[in-house]
């Protein structure tokens, strides 16, 4: 890599633990069931956190369904019957190369090795790779095994007997319960081609080795889009839909310079995909994929039809024509674009000598859009003022109240939390009925009227959500 090399870029957070540490000093992300000494791979949003993630799902939601004419939304069991998960494929090859080591029988995926780095995917097949590259375990240096494929579904049972007849699997993705409806949507919505499925909810996957934070679990959501379209649409749809995501992490302030595409190899390309592009950001810990965008062919709908019996041919009245849809597939999850929100949006910066860290998110996801603050608490009359603006913000947004510092703490506090405007109640408001309205990111302060407050921070809203 060379200097101007645009895959050159630093993180926008050095160490990924400043992000861990304010995520649980303010109540972002927490370990699940901490008290007991917590359960490898999955994390508890708090109150701060969860604000956040449903933002970023509206944020999706609204690019994805409400503003288009085309795209309509599912939600989809998580439990499915069992046969749909050999049609796909996830039965026989949903799997990743797991080593272990002979000597602490720690378990590793061989492709997040140190020295694994520029492995093709036919490398990574290849049993002799452990011995052809020397690779040792990185914890205590043993011997590692060759490579096994570990499938990565969850299992359980479903009714009161536990036998095989009645495994079930956590779905590892919702991108299925989107093909075995596509009669149903396309019927009750009379969708003509080209027609797209939405859906967000919670997917799982027995990762071998999950970690950096957020960033790989073992029970998270995703949000995917599968989008219907006549076959020979197919490559043009799925080079339409690139710049559109991109543009969506962009629209809510993503660096660009810390996002690029990533072009899958042949021999990377899973099974049902025919092409497939990777959204990468610049994590702390190296550009890993934000999102993927395939072009799945008819693989699809031609397995579900053959297996199922079932006819999901489209008939398309124009040209009297019966065929299997092609399938444009948009794969991104909440929480690794919640992760590069608050990571992309930290910033320290000095402040007439001090240090002042902002969460500079865009308003559409932070968690409380305006925090009230009294500059004097020991005033009833102003506290009273307080609520009565915080009662009527609260109507249309999440609003909250702190008096539990000086102003100049209070600020600090909301700056952190990526809260965009504060407003703050003085002696003189009592008198000329006028609060001072704060930005977070200028710290510039405006007056404005106390009935105004609202109206006001809704078309700062407006403005910038366009
Ligand atoms: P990776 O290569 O990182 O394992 P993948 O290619 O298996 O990801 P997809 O199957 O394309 O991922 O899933 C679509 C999206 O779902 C991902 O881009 C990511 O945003 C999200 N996702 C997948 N696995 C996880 C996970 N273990 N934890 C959090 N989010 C995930």
């Amino acid at each position: 890599m060379t200097a101007d090399d645009p895959n050159n870029v630093a993180p926008a957070v050095a160490n990924l633990e400043t992000i861990v540490s304010l995520s649980k000093r303010r109540g972002f992300v927490f370990p699940s069931s901490e008290i007991y000494g917590g359960i490898n791979a999955v994390w508890d949003y708090g109150p701060l956190g969860v604000e956040l993630k449903n933002n970023v799902k509206r944020a999706w939601w609204r690019a994805m369904v409400q503003e288009r004419d085309e795209i309509v939304g599912l939600d989809a069991g998580i439990l499915m019957h069992p046969q749909v998960w050999l049609t796909s494929g996830h039965v026989a090859s949903f799997s990743d190369p797991l080593v272990e080591c002979a000597t602490d029988h720690r378990r590793f995926r061989l492709d997040e090795l140190p020295g694994t780095e520029e492995l093709s995917a036919t490398d990574l097949r290849d049993p002799s790779i452990v011995q052809r590259l020397g690779l040792r375990c990185p914890v205590d240096g043993g011997p590692l095994s060759p490579p096994r494929r570990f499938n990565l579904m969850f299992k359980t049972y479903m009714g009161p007997v536990e036998e095989d007849a009645a495994i079930v699997y956590l779905r590892p993705e919702t991108a299925q319960g989107s093909y075995v409806n596509f009669k149903n949507v396309q019927q009750s919505t009379r969708k003509k081609l080209p027609f797209g499925i939405a859906q967000v909810g919670k997917s799982f996957r027995n990762e071998i080795s999950p970690g950096n934070f957020v960033f790989r679990m073992r029970e998270f959501e995703q949000m995917e889009m599968q989008y219907f379209v006549r076959p020979e649409e197919a490559a043009r749809t799925f080079e339409a839909w690139l710049p559109r995501r991109w543009d969506w992490y962009t629209r809510y302030g993503v660096t660009p310079e810390r996002l690029r595409f990533r072009e899958h190899a042949p021999d990377e390309l899973a099974h049902y995909a025919k092409k497939a592009v990777d959204i990468e950001y610049r994590f702390p810990f190296g550009w890993k994929e934000l999102e993927g965008i395939h072009n799945r062919a008819d693989f699809d709908l031609s397995n579900h039809q053959a297996a199922s019996g079932e006819n999901l041919e489209y008939f398309d009245p124009a040209t009297a024509e019966h065929f299997i849809p092609w399938i444009v597939e948009t794969a991104g999850g909440p929480d690794r674009a919640a992760f590069t929100f608050l990571i992309d949006s930290y910033r320290e910066e000095e402040v007439r000598g001090e240090k002042r860290v902002v969460l500079a998110l865009h308003p559409a996801l932070a968690p409380y859009k305006v925090a009230v603050l009294p500059l004097l608490k020991k005033r009833p009359e102003i506290v009273d003022m307080c609520h009565r603006i915080l009662a009527d913000l609260k109507r249309d947004m999440m609003a909250v109240y702190d008096d539990t510092a000086a102003i100049g703490k209070l600020y600090r506090r909301q700056d952190e939390i990526g809260t965009p405007w504060c407003v703050t109640v003085d002696v003189e408001s009592l008198e000329d009925g006028a609060v001072t309205v704060r930005d977070r990111d200028s710290m510039t302060q405006e007056r404005i009227a106390a009935e105004g407050v609202r109206r006001a921070i809704l078309d700062r809203l407006a403005a910038v959500q366009g």
